[in-house]
């Protein structure tokens, strides 16, 4: 099997998969103010088709498989379809992103089809906060699925979209949460994706300032993750601690030289960079039973080799301007 490489030298070895662009909140900077409608249930693609994406990108040397959304837990049958995948895919590396407030009935499944590691978006500790910036008052439902993952020993990854005037003053809960729970919080940069969101340089918080704002509190000292589990987050153990904290710079420090991804949109489109408006339609090749994995597999590849540098793309667009014309939520993130 030959890597999936592209042309400047960057091998893809994880596929982000889009299980539905519906959630049940409605966060600032995900969404902008531009309704979007919901993508038609018949255009999205089934879990038979999504599972058979699995598999043609693991035959190109994808090791690692992310479910994201939308909320993943807000489309029925999702326990069936990662049960389906890990009986399928046992060595694919399979995690997924979600927002917690479906999760808790969900967490013994995890465990079962060896889930291991869950990202958690959550923006805030205050209820007010959270309530705020999500559209909907459902803190307590997050903070009891956290517990359940933790006492499930499942590893945790809090994903905290950073937002200066939004979030910015609760520094200490932040550290708090990283200083007594086994978990690593990371805050990730405000990307101005999609025009007509919450996005300016006004409210972005740059990573090195939430860093010296954490610095105020505690000792940070860096710590390399294992290149297996190594992700774009630079990761910090706290002095006395037992979570870590990190920091998500694709803003300030992109990393798109270092890029190993490629992301499906549940209706099935192949995007090979976030930032990037070009989207390959797969969804007829999935669906369609003469066409083979192997045709499939080859389409993929000479698509991957003009990924392109998404920092290009973020740095030529006007001041306070956005890149990619369509929402987070309808990319996963
Ligand atoms: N519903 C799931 C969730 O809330 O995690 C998955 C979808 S969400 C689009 C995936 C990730 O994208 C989340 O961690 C979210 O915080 C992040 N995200 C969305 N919009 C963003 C933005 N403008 N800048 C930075 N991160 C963003």
């Amino acid at each position: 099997m030959r890597d999936l490489c592209d042309g400047r030298g960057r091998t893809v070895r994880y596929l982000r998969l889009s299980v539905t662009d519906r959630c049940n909140l409605r966060c600032m900077y995900c969404r902008s103010n531009v309704r979007e409608h919901s993508i038609p249930h018949q255009e999205i693609l089934r879990y038979e088709e999504m599972a058979r994406m699995v598999g043609v990108a693991a035959s190109l040397g994808i090791e690692k498989v992310r479910l994201t959304g939308g909320e993943l837990f807000v489309r029925r049958g999702c326990d069936t379809f990662l049960s389906m995948l890990r009986a399928r895919y046992p060595e694919i590396d399979l995690r997924i992103t979600t927002n917690g407030t479906l999760l808790e009935p969900h967490i013994s499944l995890l465990r079962r089809v060896n889930v291991h590691v869950v990202n958690l978006s959550l923006d805030s500790f205050d209820r007010g906060t959270f309530a705020a910036v999500t559209g909907r008052d459902m803190l307590p439902d997050v903070l009891r699925a956290l517990e359940a993952l933790l006492s499930a020993r499942l590893r945790v990854k809090i994903n905290v979209v950073a937002m200066r005037g939004v979030n910015d003053g609760q520094m200490d809960d932040f550290v708090h949460a990283a200083l007594t729970m086994p978990l690593d919080l990371r805050f990730i940069e405000f990307m101005p994706m999609s025009s007509g969101t919450l996005w300016n340089t006004e409210n972005f918080w740059p990573a090195g300032e939430i860093k010296k704002e954490a610095e105020r509190r505690v000792r940070l000292l860096p710590e390399a993750d294992s290149p297996a589990s190594a992700g774009p987050a630079r990761m910090y153990r706290i002095v006395g601690g037992k979570g870590r904290m990190g920091f998500i710079t694709p803003v300030t420090e992109p990393f798109c030289l270092a890029c190993n991804r490629l992301r499906m949109t549940s209706d099935g489109a192949l995007r090979t960079c976030l930032f990037a408006d070009r989207e390959y339609r797969l969804r007829g090749l999935l669906r369609h039973p003469e066409i083979t994995d192997a045709r499939i597999a080859q389409i993929i590849r000479r698509v991957c080799a003009n990924k392109p540098v998404g920092a290009d793309i973020l740095y030529a667009r006007p001041l306070n301007g956005a890149v990619a014309a369509k929402q987070m939520s309808g990319i996963g993130g």
